[in-house]
């Protein structure tokens, strides 16, 4: 090694999978090791580096060493990349990005240039498998990051106990029982709780142990970083600490960053532009009195359920901020936003809009509840902003949030596999008046402690002080 590049810092490069929520907690890791000085190469996809920059101003390039590495991705440059459609396309997707990313690497000697070492070490979304092969070919370290909850990423650990307990299938023992063979989790989890996808009729079904083989093959590498914090997970993190070599619980991460900033604004990394009417809009409504629906940037629903959506929440008189991401409705009349009823009642009760900045509402006075998707990092930054939430998850890790979030830590209700106005209205009335100050209360506990954990001395501060240390030992 020459004695310049001995000087230099090390060169982190970090790979998502690429999907908004992906990237969002990938890109707050990013900044958080750029305020240390570590030089950071950021993978995307050609698509999504297209839509970030016509979204956003790319303030994140304003970091020194940090940069975008586009790749492509391997489908139709046609293809919408949303929902559903592109939920059945990240296997393909992933393989083309993991073979074109194999040969890059190669010929562009690790990304190292005259002020940049070759990659120190790589940090990968724990769902691109191909890394871990990649890594163990070339003697490159390997840390996995997970996107999801620690309790979400346990469940899918302990998918083969599950099925051993005969816990899958769950049509016999029933939805609502308790599941006893997932450490830390007896007390609570119902079969209903557990990921979307051990809902299934035969326990060779292959998604299932794909998912269970991706959780597996996290021990693969050196360390796992996972955006949560201590105090909100200790249990389960415990538990998973007993299969990992070394975890580091740095999050929630866009709290962490914000606290190492000096709570300036943090660049966005939105794909679709925000509508920051909605601002303004929230800006004339009293303290706590909107609730805010998202359900994130992949979960699609039906216009039926909209439907039942909006009649639920006119009919709580309660005001409304709802995010309508194009392309998210299925069925016959994809992308019919519903009728002139409904946007007459929005105009008196509610505000829509296609991209909200979410953090920035969240955080807002106006807004006094969440009914959304229970996405992980959704999750998170209601509970940094302090605001009970109504969960409604898709599918997937959405299942096993939504329930710590009624049973667990007390700071809203799970209303999963129903979607009816009756149930909707009353939900919303419990969670914005009956029950309003009980959930805002904890909701308020919790928000401090994850502000504590991202503070000088917190154990989220102290785990991404390991990280980085751990990082720079990584120079050989
Ligand atoms: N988001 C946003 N504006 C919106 C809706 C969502 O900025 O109108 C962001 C949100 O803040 C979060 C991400 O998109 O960071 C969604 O990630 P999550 O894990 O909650 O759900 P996913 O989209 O992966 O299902």
């Amino acid at each position: 090694m020459c004695s310049k590049e001995s000087k230099l810092p090390p060169h982190v490069l970090i790979f998502p999978l690429p999907a908004q929520g992906h990237m969002n907690s990938m890109l707050h890791l990013a900044q958080l090791l750029c305020l240390s000085d570590i030089h950071v190469t950021f993978v995307v996809s050609e698509f999504n580096h297209r839509r970030m920059l016509t979204a956003t101003d790319s303030a994140l390039e304003r970091y020194p060493g940090f940069r975008f590495q586009p790749i492509p991705d391997g489908l139709p440059e046609d293809h919408p990349r949303v929902g559903d459609r592109m939920i059945g396309c990240f296997e393909p997707a992933i393989k083309f990005m993991g073979s074109y990313f194999d040969k890059m690497m190669g010929e562009k000697d690790l990304l190292a240039s005259a002020n940049t070492r070759p990659v120190t070490c790589i940090i990968a979304d724990d769902v691109l498998s191909f890394a871990a092969d990649f890594a163990a070919a070339r003697g490159i370290p390997l840390i996995y990051f997970r996107t999801i909850s620690a309790s979400a990423f346990w469940a899918f650990f302990c998918i083969d106990r599950l099925v051993e307990a005969n816990e899958i299938p769950f049509q016999e023992i029933g939805m609502d029982e308790l599941v006893k063979s997932i450490p830390g989790m007896e007390g609570f989890l119902r079969c209903r709780d557990l990921p979307s996808f051990c809902r299934v009729d035969d326990t060779n079904d292959p998604t299932l142990w794909s998912l269970f083989n991706i959780a597996r093959q996290t021990a693969r590498a050196k360390a796992v970083i996972m955006n949560t914090f201590g105090y909100l997970e200790q249990p389960i993190l415990s538990n998973i600490s007993k299969h990992m070599p070394r975890i580091y619980a740095i999050g929630p991460g866009n709290a962490h960053l914000r606290s190492r900033l000096g709570d300036t604004s943090t660049p966005s990394a939105s794909l679709w532009t925000e509508d920051r009417n909605c601002i303004n809009w929230l800006n004339a409504q009293e303290t706590k009195s909107v609730i805010y629906v998202s359900f994130g940037s992949i979960a699609m629903v039906t216009r039926e359920q909209i439907l039942e959506f909006w009649h639920g929440l006119v009919n709580s008189k309660h005001k409304f901020l709802w995010v309508m991401r194009p392309g998210s409705i299925t069925g016959e009349d994809e992308d019919q936003i519903p009728d002139v009823e409904l946007e007459k009642g929005t105009k008196e009760n509610g505000y829509m809009v296609e991209w909200a900045p979410q953090e920035e509402v969240l955080n807002h006075p106006a807004v006094g509840g969440f009914l959304t998707h229970s996405g992980w990092n959704s999750t998170l930054e209601s509970i940094v902003a302090g605001v009970p939430m109504i969960c409604w998850p898709y599918f997937g890790d959405q299942m096993v949030n939504s329930r710590l979030v009624s049973e667990v830590w007390k700071i809203g209700l799970d209303i999963k596999d129903s979607c009816n106005r009756a149930a909707i209205e009353n939900a919303v009335r419990e969670l914005m008046g009956v029950r309003r100050d009980e959930f805002l209360e904890r909701a308020d506990h919790l928000a401090k402690m994850a502000k504590q954990a991202v503070n000088e001395g917190g154990s989220s501060y102290c785990d991404l002080n390991g990280l980085i240390e751990y990082i720079d030992s990584l120079i050989i």
